[in-house]
Protein backbone atom coordinates (compact mmCIF):
# COMPACT_ATOMS: atom_id res chain seq x y z
CA UNK A 1 0.00 0.00 0.00
CA UNK A 2 1.31 3.42 -1.26
CA UNK A 3 2.24 5.89 1.52
CA UNK A 4 0.24 8.94 1.35
CA UNK A 5 1.41 12.21 1.10
CA UNK A 6 -0.25 14.53 2.70
CA UNK A 7 -0.24 18.46 1.02
CA UNK A 8 -2.55 19.79 3.55
CA UNK A 9 0.08 19.20 6.07
CA UNK A 10 2.87 20.14 4.13
CA UNK A 11 1.18 23.39 3.09
CA UNK A 12 0.09 24.49 6.69
CA UNK A 13 3.84 23.89 7.67
CA UNK A 14 4.46 26.40 4.88
CA UNK A 15 2.28 28.46 6.11
CA UNK A 16 3.22 29.18 9.42
CA UNK A 17 6.50 29.38 7.83
CA UNK A 18 5.35 32.74 5.75
CA UNK A 19 3.77 33.79 8.79
CA UNK A 20 6.68 34.55 10.92
CA UNK A 21 8.05 36.02 7.86
CA UNK A 22 5.15 38.46 7.39
CA UNK A 23 5.47 39.00 11.12
CA UNK A 24 8.81 40.18 11.12
CA UNK A 25 8.06 42.29 7.83
CA UNK A 26 5.58 43.96 9.57
CA UNK A 27 7.91 44.78 12.53
CA UNK A 28 9.76 46.57 10.41
CA UNK A 29 6.86 48.57 9.00
CA UNK A 30 6.39 46.38 5.59
CA UNK A 31 3.10 45.07 5.35
CA UNK A 32 3.06 42.27 2.48
CA UNK A 33 -0.06 42.84 -0.18
CA UNK A 34 -1.47 40.95 -2.98
CA UNK A 35 -3.85 41.64 -5.33
CA UNK A 36 -6.11 39.44 -6.98
CA UNK A 37 -8.15 40.11 -10.00
CA UNK A 38 -11.07 38.01 -10.90
CA UNK A 39 -13.54 38.71 -13.91
CA UNK A 40 -16.94 37.18 -14.51
CA UNK A 41 -18.33 34.84 -12.16
CA UNK A 42 -17.15 31.68 -12.86
CA UNK A 43 -18.01 29.24 -9.66
CA UNK A 44 -14.69 27.86 -9.50
CA UNK A 45 -12.65 30.95 -10.05
CA UNK A 46 -14.75 32.59 -6.98
CA UNK A 47 -13.97 29.88 -4.98
CA UNK A 48 -10.13 29.50 -5.84
CA UNK A 49 -10.28 33.52 -5.17
CA UNK A 50 -11.93 32.70 -2.15
CA UNK A 51 -9.25 29.99 -0.94
CA UNK A 52 -6.32 32.56 -1.94
CA UNK A 53 -7.66 35.09 0.27
CA UNK A 54 -8.14 33.00 3.23
CA UNK A 55 -4.33 32.10 3.01
CA UNK A 56 -3.50 35.67 2.99
CA UNK A 57 -5.61 36.35 6.16
CA UNK A 58 -3.89 33.03 7.96
CA UNK A 59 -0.42 33.99 7.15
CA UNK A 60 -1.58 37.89 7.45
CA UNK A 61 -0.71 39.14 4.41
CA UNK A 62 -3.08 42.15 3.30
CA UNK A 63 -5.04 40.77 0.18
CA UNK A 64 -7.41 43.14 -2.15
CA UNK A 65 -9.67 41.44 -4.62
CA UNK A 66 -10.96 43.24 -7.61
CA UNK A 67 -14.13 41.34 -9.21
CA UNK A 68 -15.02 43.16 -12.64
CA UNK A 69 -18.27 41.78 -14.45
CA UNK A 70 -18.03 39.73 -17.01
CA UNK A 71 -18.22 42.69 -19.64
CA UNK A 72 -15.44 44.24 -18.47
CA UNK A 73 -13.42 45.66 -22.01
CA UNK A 74 -9.85 44.62 -22.42
CA UNK A 75 -8.46 48.63 -21.79
CA UNK A 76 -10.43 48.56 -18.51
CA UNK A 77 -8.45 45.64 -16.81
CA UNK A 78 -5.09 46.49 -18.79
CA UNK A 79 -5.45 49.71 -16.82
CA UNK A 80 -6.34 48.07 -13.79
CA UNK A 81 -3.43 46.06 -13.97
CA UNK A 82 -1.16 48.81 -15.06
CA UNK A 83 -2.79 50.74 -11.83
CA UNK A 84 -1.47 48.06 -9.50
CA UNK A 85 1.56 48.34 -10.82
CA UNK A 86 2.32 51.45 -9.76
CA UNK A 87 1.22 51.19 -6.86
CA UNK A 88 3.78 50.62 -4.26
CA UNK A 89 2.14 49.01 -1.27
CA UNK A 90 0.96 45.98 -3.85
CA UNK A 91 3.50 43.19 -4.07
CA UNK A 92 2.54 41.08 -5.66
CA UNK A 93 -0.94 40.98 -9.05
CA UNK A 94 -2.62 37.94 -10.34
CA UNK A 95 -5.35 37.67 -12.33
CA UNK A 96 -7.69 34.60 -11.88
CA UNK A 97 -7.99 32.54 -14.92
CA UNK A 98 -10.60 31.95 -17.18
CA UNK A 99 -11.22 35.45 -18.22
CA UNK A 100 -14.50 35.57 -20.31
CA UNK A 101 -13.12 34.73 -23.95
CA UNK A 102 -13.65 38.20 -25.50
CA UNK A 103 -10.78 39.24 -23.45
CA UNK A 104 -6.58 38.90 -24.10
CA UNK A 105 -4.73 36.81 -21.65
CA UNK A 106 -1.63 37.01 -23.21
CA UNK A 107 -2.08 41.02 -22.81
CA UNK A 108 -3.14 41.12 -19.08
CA UNK A 109 -0.11 38.59 -18.23
CA UNK A 110 2.21 40.61 -20.22
CA UNK A 111 1.14 43.71 -18.84
CA UNK A 112 1.88 42.68 -14.74
CA UNK A 113 5.19 43.86 -13.66
CA UNK A 114 7.22 40.58 -13.27
CA UNK A 115 8.11 41.84 -9.97
CA UNK A 116 5.18 41.48 -9.20
CA UNK A 117 4.21 38.13 -10.85
CA UNK A 118 3.46 35.89 -8.30
CA UNK A 119 2.29 33.58 -10.75
CA UNK A 120 5.27 33.03 -12.46
CA UNK A 121 3.36 33.49 -16.20
CA UNK A 122 4.71 36.69 -17.40
CA UNK A 123 7.12 35.31 -20.24
CA UNK A 124 10.33 37.05 -18.51
CA UNK A 125 9.60 34.69 -15.25
CA UNK A 126 9.02 32.15 -17.58
CA UNK A 127 11.91 32.50 -19.26
CA UNK A 128 13.79 32.50 -15.51
CA UNK A 129 12.27 29.20 -15.04
CA UNK A 130 13.59 28.06 -18.16
CA UNK A 131 16.80 28.69 -17.07
CA UNK A 132 16.64 27.94 -13.56
CA UNK A 133 17.73 31.12 -11.82
CA UNK A 134 13.93 32.49 -11.31
CA UNK A 135 13.33 34.53 -8.30
CA UNK A 136 9.18 33.25 -8.79
CA UNK A 137 8.38 29.80 -8.56
CA UNK A 138 5.85 28.83 -10.81
CA UNK A 139 3.37 27.61 -7.64
CA UNK A 140 1.79 24.34 -8.39
CA UNK A 141 5.43 22.72 -10.19
CA UNK A 142 6.65 23.96 -7.03
CA UNK A 143 4.27 22.42 -4.82
CA UNK A 144 5.04 19.37 -6.39
CA UNK A 145 8.63 19.54 -5.62
CA UNK A 146 8.23 20.48 -1.99
CA UNK A 147 5.90 17.37 -1.43
CA UNK A 148 8.84 14.98 -2.81
CA UNK A 149 11.44 17.19 -0.59
CA UNK A 150 9.23 16.55 2.25
CA UNK A 151 9.09 13.01 1.51
CA UNK A 152 13.33 12.21 1.06
CA UNK A 153 12.38 11.94 -2.70
CA UNK A 154 14.96 13.25 -5.47
CA UNK A 155 14.04 13.02 -9.02
CA UNK A 156 18.16 12.59 -9.29
CA UNK A 157 18.75 9.99 -12.05
CA UNK A 158 14.85 8.85 -11.95
CA UNK A 159 12.42 8.32 -14.81
CA UNK A 160 10.16 10.98 -14.75
CA UNK A 161 7.07 11.20 -16.53
CA UNK A 162 4.79 14.30 -17.01
CA UNK A 163 1.29 13.99 -18.23
CA UNK A 164 0.19 17.06 -19.41
CA UNK A 165 2.53 20.11 -21.53
CA UNK A 166 -0.14 23.36 -20.24
CA UNK A 167 2.26 26.59 -19.76
CA UNK A 168 1.02 26.34 -16.16
CA UNK A 169 1.45 22.78 -15.23
CA UNK A 170 2.70 20.45 -17.35
CA UNK A 171 5.78 22.56 -18.65
CA UNK A 172 7.32 23.54 -15.74
CA UNK A 173 6.70 20.77 -14.10
CA UNK A 174 9.38 19.15 -16.65
CA UNK A 175 11.99 21.86 -16.33
CA UNK A 176 12.07 21.49 -12.68
CA UNK A 177 12.33 17.91 -12.52
CA UNK A 178 14.86 18.11 -15.25
CA UNK A 179 16.56 20.50 -12.98
CA UNK A 180 16.81 17.94 -10.58
CA UNK A 181 18.63 15.93 -12.66
CA UNK A 182 15.08 13.50 -13.44
CA UNK A 183 15.30 12.24 -17.06
CA UNK A 184 12.02 13.04 -18.18
CA UNK A 185 9.23 12.69 -20.28
CA UNK A 186 6.15 14.71 -21.56
CA UNK A 187 3.14 13.18 -22.49
CA UNK A 188 0.46 14.90 -24.05
CA UNK A 189 -3.17 14.33 -25.97
CA UNK A 190 -1.25 13.17 -29.08
CA UNK A 191 1.04 10.72 -27.37
CA UNK A 192 0.81 7.13 -28.17
CA UNK A 193 1.01 4.04 -26.07
CA UNK A 194 0.53 6.25 -22.78
CA UNK A 195 0.57 3.31 -20.43
CA UNK A 196 4.13 1.86 -21.78
CA UNK A 197 5.74 5.48 -20.95
CA UNK A 198 3.94 5.80 -18.09
CA UNK A 199 4.68 1.98 -16.99
CA UNK A 200 8.42 3.46 -16.75
CA UNK A 201 8.25 5.86 -14.69
CA UNK A 202 9.27 6.07 -11.23
CA UNK A 203 7.96 9.50 -10.38
CA UNK A 204 4.83 9.92 -12.38
CA UNK A 205 3.06 13.66 -12.38
CA UNK A 206 -0.45 13.80 -13.63
CA UNK A 207 -1.79 16.49 -14.84
CA UNK A 208 -3.78 15.98 -17.80
CA UNK A 209 -7.71 17.07 -16.18
CA UNK A 210 -9.08 13.61 -17.26
CA UNK A 211 -10.74 11.37 -15.14
CA UNK A 212 -9.43 7.72 -14.60
CA UNK A 213 -6.87 8.33 -16.92
CA UNK A 214 -4.51 6.88 -15.11
CA UNK A 215 -5.04 3.15 -13.84
CA UNK A 216 -3.07 0.52 -11.95
CA UNK A 217 -1.87 -1.06 -14.82
CA UNK A 218 0.18 1.75 -16.28
CA UNK A 219 1.93 2.40 -12.47
CA UNK A 220 5.38 0.77 -11.94
CA UNK A 221 5.07 -1.16 -8.53
CA UNK A 222 6.90 1.67 -5.93
CA UNK A 223 6.69 4.17 -8.19
CA UNK A 224 5.77 8.01 -7.37
CA UNK A 225 2.40 8.83 -8.17
CA UNK A 226 1.37 12.84 -8.01
CA UNK A 227 -1.62 13.63 -9.17
CA UNK A 228 -2.26 17.07 -10.06
CA UNK A 229 -5.58 17.49 -11.53
CA UNK A 230 -8.88 18.81 -10.27
CA UNK A 231 -11.40 16.65 -12.18
CA UNK A 232 -15.28 16.54 -10.56
CA UNK A 233 -16.96 12.92 -10.67
CA UNK A 234 -20.39 11.71 -11.50
CA UNK A 235 -21.65 12.90 -7.87
CA UNK A 236 -19.99 16.56 -8.13
CA UNK A 237 -16.72 15.20 -5.76
CA UNK A 238 -13.42 16.33 -6.15
CA UNK A 239 -11.25 13.86 -8.35
CA UNK A 240 -7.72 13.77 -9.79
CA UNK A 241 -6.88 11.44 -13.08
CA UNK A 242 -5.41 8.95 -11.04
CA UNK A 243 -7.90 5.82 -10.03
CA UNK A 244 -6.50 6.38 -6.44
CA UNK A 245 -8.16 3.27 -4.73
CA UNK A 246 -6.41 0.99 -7.67
CA UNK A 247 -3.59 2.80 -7.82
CA UNK A 248 -2.70 3.04 -4.09
CA UNK A 249 -2.32 -0.81 -3.96
CA UNK A 250 0.36 -0.58 -6.53
CA UNK A 251 2.60 2.98 -6.07
CA UNK A 252 5.19 3.32 -3.58
CA UNK A 253 3.60 7.14 -2.67
CA UNK A 254 0.64 9.12 -4.14
CA UNK A 255 -1.09 12.24 -3.33
CA UNK A 256 -4.44 12.34 -3.07
CA UNK A 257 -7.28 14.85 -4.58
CA UNK A 258 -8.30 16.91 -2.40
CA UNK A 259 -5.95 17.48 0.08
CA UNK A 260 -2.34 16.56 -1.62
CA UNK A 261 -0.94 19.41 -4.79
CA UNK A 262 -4.13 22.10 -4.21
CA UNK A 263 -3.21 22.87 -0.82
CA UNK A 264 0.38 22.63 -1.88
CA UNK A 265 -0.06 25.33 -4.90
CA UNK A 266 -1.96 28.05 -2.68
CA UNK A 267 0.99 27.82 -0.10
CA UNK A 268 3.85 28.51 -2.49
CA UNK A 269 1.53 31.32 -3.97
CA UNK A 270 2.07 32.96 -0.05
CA UNK A 271 5.76 32.35 -0.71
CA UNK A 272 5.71 33.89 -3.91
CA UNK A 273 4.24 36.85 -2.25
CA UNK A 274 7.03 37.17 0.18
CA UNK A 275 9.57 37.03 -2.77
CA UNK A 276 8.03 40.16 -4.35
CA UNK A 277 8.11 41.86 -1.16
CA UNK A 278 11.77 40.91 -0.90
CA UNK A 279 12.81 41.81 -4.58
CA UNK A 280 10.34 45.33 -4.42
CA UNK A 281 11.93 46.39 -1.29
CA UNK A 282 15.29 45.93 -2.60
CA UNK A 283 14.71 48.06 -5.50
CA UNK A 284 13.44 50.68 -3.23
P1 LIG B 1 -4.77 21.98 -19.66
O1 LIG B 1 -6.12 21.56 -20.13
O2 LIG B 1 -4.22 23.30 -20.04
O3 LIG B 1 -3.70 20.89 -20.09
C1 LIG B 1 -3.98 19.52 -20.05
C2 LIG B 1 -2.85 18.77 -20.70
O4 LIG B 1 -3.14 17.40 -20.63
C3 LIG B 1 -2.65 19.12 -22.16
O5 LIG B 1 -1.29 19.39 -22.39
C4 LIG B 1 -3.09 17.88 -22.92
O6 LIG B 1 -2.31 17.64 -24.08
C5 LIG B 1 -2.93 16.78 -21.89
N1 LIG B 1 -3.91 15.72 -22.06
C6 LIG B 1 -5.25 15.85 -22.16
N2 LIG B 1 -5.83 14.65 -22.33
C7 LIG B 1 -4.84 13.75 -22.33
C8 LIG B 1 -4.80 12.34 -22.47
N3 LIG B 1 -5.91 11.61 -22.64
N4 LIG B 1 -3.60 11.73 -22.41
C9 LIG B 1 -2.45 12.44 -22.24
N5 LIG B 1 -2.44 13.78 -22.09
C10 LIG B 1 -3.62 14.42 -22.14
O7 LIG B 1 -4.83 21.85 -18.08
P2 LIG B 1 -3.85 22.43 -16.93
O8 LIG B 1 -4.14 23.84 -16.71
O9 LIG B 1 -2.45 21.99 -17.18
O10 LIG B 1 -4.40 21.62 -15.68
C11 LIG B 1 -4.38 20.21 -15.66
C12 LIG B 1 -5.19 19.73 -14.49
O11 LIG B 1 -4.58 20.19 -13.30
C13 LIG B 1 -6.63 20.25 -14.44
O12 LIG B 1 -7.44 19.26 -13.88
C14 LIG B 1 -6.55 21.44 -13.51
O13 LIG B 1 -7.77 21.68 -12.85
C15 LIG B 1 -5.51 20.94 -12.54
N6 LIG B 1 -4.76 21.98 -11.85
C16 LIG B 1 -4.56 21.79 -10.53
C17 LIG B 1 -3.83 22.70 -9.81
C18 LIG B 1 -3.60 22.43 -8.36
O14 LIG B 1 -3.22 23.33 -7.64
N7 LIG B 1 -3.80 21.22 -7.90
C19 LIG B 1 -3.30 23.83 -10.43
C20 LIG B 1 -3.49 24.00 -11.80
C21 LIG B 1 -4.21 23.05 -12.51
Amino acid sequence: MAKIIDGKKIASEMLSEVFMEVKALKEKGIEPCLAVIIVGDDPASKVYVKNKKADCGLVGIRSLEFSLPADTTQKELVDLVKKLNNDRSVHGILCQSPIPKHLDEKEVINTISPEKDVDAFHPVNVGHIMIGDGAFLPCTPTGVMEMLRHEGISAEGKRCVVIGRSNIVGKPMSLLLLAQNGTVTICHSKTKNLPEITRDADILVCAAGVRNLVTADMVKEGAVVIDVSMNRNDEGKLCGDVDFAEVEKVAGYITPVPGGVGPMTRAILMKNTLTAVKNLTKQN
